[in-house]
């Protein structure tokens, strides 16, 4: 099946040479020029990976990305044309996958799409895309949640969780920084959570942590503990 991408871009010019370019790549595209076009496509249709110019007529990249994250993990590259935009995707890491400067070739960015792709439709292999630098890896998710497979993965490496851990670890991941308590998260993993059980949240994100660790021995913790409280995942 053919993969699809929706392109957010409101300069028709330079959505041409980017749908072109993905049209002679066999990928499938939705071109909209604005974010709120962006945005309504992408609730009402499914696509593989998104391409959104940072300024947009009615609200930046960013925002969208922001929208999209809520409820998916769906890849996105950014467009940028300036150096603060830049800086911004990559220093306060806007929640997108890589970006492409302008102006850039059509060639370059299928190249990143593919690269994207791979990364993250089939995470399982560990290697890194040679298009893929330090820098880059720096805007990568820490954790990629896959919920259609039920997968976690953390800096790439696709984590082995049982059902509670798992359970746990997307409702943490999927909303960082939020400070959770044990009977929140207890409502997220367990079906009839019962107040005695509290202590397991503890014994299963202390599991969930061996297991981070396990998997990139060198990366800080991703999940902090809040004294009396519960836990979240970091934002940054
Ligand atoms: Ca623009």
């Amino acid at each position: 099946m053919r993969q699809r991408i929706l392109v957010v871009e409101d300069e028709p010019s330079i959505a041409e040479n980017i749908t072109y370019a993905l049209e002679t790549e066999q990928f499938e595209f939705l071109w909209c020029t604005t974010a709120q076009a962006g945005l309504e496509a992408w609730r009402l249709g499914h696509f593989d990976l998104a391409i959104l110019d940072v300024g947009l007529p009615d609200m930046d990249g960013f925002e969208v990305c922001r929208e999209i994250r809520k409820s998916s993990t769906m890849p996105i590259i950014f467009l940028t044309a300036r150096e603060t935009e830049i800086d911004r995707v990559v220093g306060l890491e806007m929640g997108g996958d890589d970006y492409v400067v302008k102006p850039f070739s059509p060639r370059e960015l299928t190249a990143r799409v593919k690269a994207v792709l791979r990364r993250t439709v089939v995470p399982e292999s560990a290697t890194v895309a040679p298009e893929a630098d330090a820098l880059k890896q720096r805007s990568r998710a820490v954790l990629r949640i896959d919920e259609e497979r039920m997968e976690i993965h953390y800096h790439g490496k696709k984590l082995e969780l049982t059902r509670y851990e798992y359970r746990l670890l997307l409702a943490l991941a999927k909303s960082p920084g939020r400070v959770w308590t044990r009977m929140q998260l207890m409502e997220q993993a367990w079906e009839e959570p019962d107040t005695a059980m509290e202590r397991t949240v503890d014994a299963h994100i202390k599991t969930l942590r061996a297991k981070l660790r396990q998997a990139c021995p060198d990366a800080d913790d991703p999940i902090r503990t809040h004294r009396g409280t519960g836990y979240s995942v970091r934002e940054h």
